[in-house]
């Protein structure tokens, strides 16, 4: 088996496992209590939470603990937007965000507010001057993300951070796919706000955070107790917490090292594709990408034929349509540079991680031009095209 799904989630590593097994056993108290057994733990979340911080160049204090990547999006947008809503009710995103943040868009527009949502050019990046032209009196908040989960494309964001501050308008990031692959520093790409999640750095799945500057205002999300300073209640998720905290200092322990190995085997498999088989293109910027993103579009190609043939073959992958969450519409950030339906249907993409090897991009590259080879055969729009 070949996992090459990890935009979608990655493997616990097992040193992170490791550190969170003594809060799912022994030390279960109530962080929230008095005792010892309770303060023990209160400490351990204390020093997850710097330890997060310092990464990211923040202040402890600016680190809320979340369920996750679409919680933290989620509030960002949502409660962000609510406490300025006396200021304003314009807001920017792009056409390709998740949909953790689009949806929380929609939301929005539903209650008054105004979303501008900036297109993107073919290799997925916003135009700066189309933003500074998109910004209004009442614009309060720039929601823009930081890489793509689909294509990989990594964003200006310092750039959008300033003309953000520029005009005094809040800069929030969805920096899901990047925390663990991008060296981030809050105060030098003037982020305001910014989603994580573990589980896309081999950490566990239910815990994120949203970092927060501290001048910002938000709403709690959550309301209850007096847990992430009395702006989300409920009694925190100790061993995730532990956990995430853990997955960072790894990833960023080892940043160069991995990007250098990852992004070998991505140009690799970026390459041999497109010499090796015809009709096929990139998607997403060549260079400004995640370094484990590969991303190719692949004409008279059903994108699930494509995904359920590697599956037999033990590869693990993903397409650019939406037709698990039961749409049969492309993804709307391949249509948004500009793909027309038929080829994103066609769309494959492969996420490395850490845990693949060189033996296993190879067995890919040896495999995958069989079965685009066959696929095409029995496609009625390949024998068009042939007898043209
Ligand atoms: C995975 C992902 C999310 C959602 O995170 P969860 O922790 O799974 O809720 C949000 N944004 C991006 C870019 C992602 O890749």
């Amino acid at each position: 088996m070949v996992y090459f799904d990890n935009a979608a989630t990655t493997k616990l590593d097992k040193n992170v496992l490791e550190s969170m097994l003594p809060y799912l056993t022994d030390s279960y108290g109530n962080p929230s209590s008095i005792y010892k057994l309770a303060q023990e733990n209160r400490i351990a979340i204390e020093n997850a939470r710097s330890s997060i911080a310092s990464i990211f160049n923040a202040k402890p204090n600016e680190i809320y603990f979340t369920s996750g990547g679409t919680e933290s999006d989620n509030w960002a947008l949502k409660c962000i937007a609510q406490a300025y809503q006396k200021k304003g009710k314009h807001i920017i995103t792009s056409s390709i965000e998740h949909h953790a943040v689009l949806h929380s868009c929609k939301y929005l527009e539903t209650q008054g507010f105004r979303v501008t949502y900036l297109p993107v050019d073919k290799d997925g990046l916003i135009d700066l001057e189309k933003l500074k032209e998109s910004i209004c009196d009442d614009t309060i908040l720039i929601s823009i993300i930081f890489a793509n989960n689909e294509i990989g494309t990594i964003q200006p964001i310092e750039e959008i951070g300033e003309i953000a501050h520029e005009h005094n308008i809040i800069f929030h990031t969805d920096a899901v796919q990047a925390v663990g692959s991008v060296a981030i520093d809050v105060e030098k790409m003037n982020i305001d706000a910014m989603s994580l999640s573990a589980h896309k750095f081999y950490g566990p799945k239910g815990i994120g955070a949203l970092y927060l500057r501290k001048n910002v205002k938000i709403i709690p999300f959550m309301d209850g107790g007096a847990q992430e300073f009395s702006k989300r209640g409920g009694t925190e998720n100790v061993p995730g917490i532990i956990g995430m905290a853990k997955a960072l200092e790894i990833a960023y322990e080892n940043l160069d090292e991995n990007n250098i190995f990852l992004t070998k085997l991505r140009d690799k498999l970026v390459e041999n594709i497109l010499k090796n088989v015809p009709h096929c293109r990139l998607n997403g910027h060549r260079y400004k990408r995640l370094p484990n993103n590969v991303n190719i579009s692949f004409e008279f190609i059903e994108g699930e034929s494509l995904l359920l043939l590697l599956d037999s073959k033990g590869f693990f992958a993903s397409s650019g349509s939406a037709c698990t969450s039961g749409s049969l519409d492309p993804s709307h950030v391949l249509l948004a540079i500009g793909l027309p339906h038929e080829i994103a249907h066609g769309s494959l993409r492969i996420t490395l991680g850490k845990y693949n090897t060189s033996k296993e991009v190879d067995s890919f590259l040896t495999e995958l031009p069989e079965i685009i080879k066959r696929l095409r055969d029995m496609s009625p729009l390949y024998d068009e095209y042939l007898k043209k």
